[in-house]
């Protein structure tokens, strides 16, 4: 009896050792099954933050503006390339501080202001250099959860090229104004002369009117110059380019200005071959070329000599030029004659008549056909205004 109960009981003892067995083995299972699951769900949530890294990375790296992110100790935690273009980095500037990194007092006044304010504070910061630069800065200071300090974020725009072209803009609208106001007083004055007597004297009359008409004049170039120039800025000016005989187009325009050249004793010479053509709008190259012997004869040496010439450059293009011998221009103001109101003598070009735009007007025509416009010049000795267009075939 004592023994079957023994064997009862040892029966029961493996049954119930067997069970816990399995169970435990299907715990294990079970706790490697979740050990694995956690590892995928790790494996993926690490994943996509790689690929969230990558694609802010990729937004960082591709911003036109300059980006750098400080850490709650106010060291550089991350910059983008662009700053380093902006400031000149040559060396890694993580871990450093604003100041160390960067060099400008101000911008730590800034991001310590944005943190202080808790708002976006913006700022503009003037580089100085050899290319000096305008940059606007804007700093916004983060928080974490528990809304501690966490760190700033400083983006530079770079604003070199809307200011200079904001100067260009004044500078061009102050320009028009006072060359519009020059001749208008002086209009106004002289009638006003007349008004109070000076036009009972028929011969001071007639000398005045003649001084009205030469300003009238100068208004109706200046505002058709300046049409001409708005209109091939904004690209409105359609051309019709065709083949066209340099030669015929230099000798109209050589009987155009006959009689101003006959005034001052210049004599005005076509030296193209006949065979040479260029692809180009006729009325434009009229204007080119109408604008550069002008010059040549206004400027020229009185009883001096224009001559026009031309060769074919390559199978592409014409060269073509205007050369004088006249004074000249001074080295450091050649490249500059092409810029609109510009003038190496005032009083000479507003007493010839000139608007400062002639130039200009050239310059853009030729552009506007694929060709470039330079000046070689040797002072005292005239100067060659050379223009290059495309050859017909
Ligand atoms: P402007 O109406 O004053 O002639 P342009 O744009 O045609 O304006 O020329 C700009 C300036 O370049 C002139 O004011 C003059 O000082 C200079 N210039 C142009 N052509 C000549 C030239 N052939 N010889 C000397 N100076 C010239």
């Amino acid at each position: 009896m004592p023994t079957l109960l023994i064997l009862i009981l040892a029966a029961a003892l493996v049954v119930v050792l067997w069970i816990w067995l399995t169970r435990e083995r299907r715990l294990e299972a079970q706790v490697r099954q979740l050990q694995l699951e956690l590892a995928s769900v790790k494996a993926a949530r690490n994943l996509a933050l790689i690929e969230e890294q990558d694609k802010q990375q990729t937004v960082f790296n591709s911003m036109v503006e300059g980006l750098l992110i400080l850490d709650e100790n106010g060291r550089v935690q991350f910059s983008n390339p662009t700053l380093g273009t902006l400031f000149d980095l040559r060396h890694e500037i993580r871990g450093q501080t604003l100041l160390e990194a960067l060099r400008h007092h101000e911008l730590k006044a800034v991001a310590e202001r944005s943190l202080l304010e808790g708002r976006v504070t913006d700022f503009e910061l003037t580089l100085s250099g050899r290319e000096p630069r305008v940059l606007q800065v804007n700093a916004a200071s983060f928080r974490d959860r528990d809304r501690a300090h966490a760190g700033t974020i400083l983006v530079f725009h770079d604003l070199t090229r809307i200011k200079q072209l904001e100067n260009v803009r004044k500078e061009f609208v102050a320009n028009v104004s006072h060359e519009l106001r020059t001749p208008l007083s002086l209009i106004k004055g002289y009638v006003e002369t007349l008004i109070d007597g000076a036009k009972d004297d028929p011969a001071i009359a007639l000398r005045f009117l003649q001084t009205i008409e030469k300003h009238a004049d100068r208004l109706s170039f200046l505002i058709e110059d300046l049409l001409t120039i708005s209109q091939l800025e904004a690209g409105q000016i359609v051309l019709n380019q065709q083949a066209l005989s340099l030669s015929e187009q230099i000798d109209q325009v050589i009987r155009d200005l006959h009689s101003r050249a006959v005034e001052r004793q210049i004599t005005l010479c076509n030296e193209v071959a006949t065979e040479l053509v260029v692809n180009a709008d006729g009325d434009r190259f009229q204007q080119v070329l109408f604008n550069l012997v002008d010059n040549a004869v206004k400027y020229g040496r009185q009883g001096g000599m224009v001559r026009l010439g031309a060769r074919r450059m390559n199978t592409e293009m014409v060269e073509g030029w205007v050369a004088d011998d006249g004074p000249g221009i001074p080295p450091e103001a050649s490249e500059r004659v092409f810029e609109r109101f510009f003038r190496v003598d005032r009083a000479r070009s507003r007493d010839a008549g000139g608007t400062g735009l002639g130039l200009s007007i050239v310059k853009h025509i030729v552009q506007s056909h694929g060709g470039e416009v330079r000046v070689e010049t040797e002072p005292g000795k005239g100067c060659t205004f050379y223009y290059t267009l495309p050859a017909r075939a």
